[in-house]
């Protein structure tokens, strides 16, 4: 949803509050897409302090399922995330435009989901576990090893196969 900032950026010391509801339903990740599984209205509070300066808080409360690194099993990953953010409106727009942190304001508009998404994003986890231990999927048949076992071969190369490749070696030699 977009918000009007015009009336905010022109009257000193107006103040605003919105609830908010997250449109997007899933989260354009960089190894895929993420479902949101809990989206709660964004809580907006935005005030025009009087001193070129417009103050942006937001509460963020949404869960996504993001697959665990290892098993590929999704994984639910909360963001409850508090912004404070204050937008120096002493300046153009073209020059503000340029920044990242604001790259959810448009001319006087602010996009919620844009935000919300730029605050996702900087908030990932660096690593998604299902847990700590978890065994991951085997690289030979695909099965997983939290639930399955598997007969495959887990050695990095089977012994049998180093002795061939001594044979050939061994034939480059002569
Ligand atoms: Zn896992
Ligand atoms: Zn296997």
């Amino acid at each position: 949803m977009l918000i009007d900032l015009s009336e905010l950026l022109s009257t000193e010391h107006k103040k605003q509050e919105y609830k908010v509801p997250v449109e997007m339903d899933t989260f354009n990740g960089s190894n895929g897409e993420y479902k949101f599984v809990r989206k709660e209205p964004v809580e907006l509070y935005i005030e025009n302090t009087g001193n070129k300066d417009l103050l942006i808080k937001a509460s963020i409360h949404v869960s996504l399922n993001i697959p665990c690194d290892r098993c590929l099993e999704d994984v639910k990953n909360d963001f409850d995330i508090e912004v404070s953010k204050k937008l120096d409106i002493g300046k153009s727009f073209s020059e503000l435009e340029d920044r990242d942190e604001f790259s959810f304001i448009e001319g006087s508009e602010l996009d919620v989901d844009k935000m919300v998404y730029n605050e996702i994003l900087v908030n990932l986890p660096m690593k998604v576990l299902c847990s700590e231990n978890c065994k991951g999927i085997c690289n030979r048949c695909g099965a997983n090893l939290n639930t399955q076992t598997c007969d495959c071969d887990k050695t990095e190369l089977d012994p049998r196969m180093s002795k061939i490749l001594d044979v050939f070696n061994n034939f480059k030699e002569v």
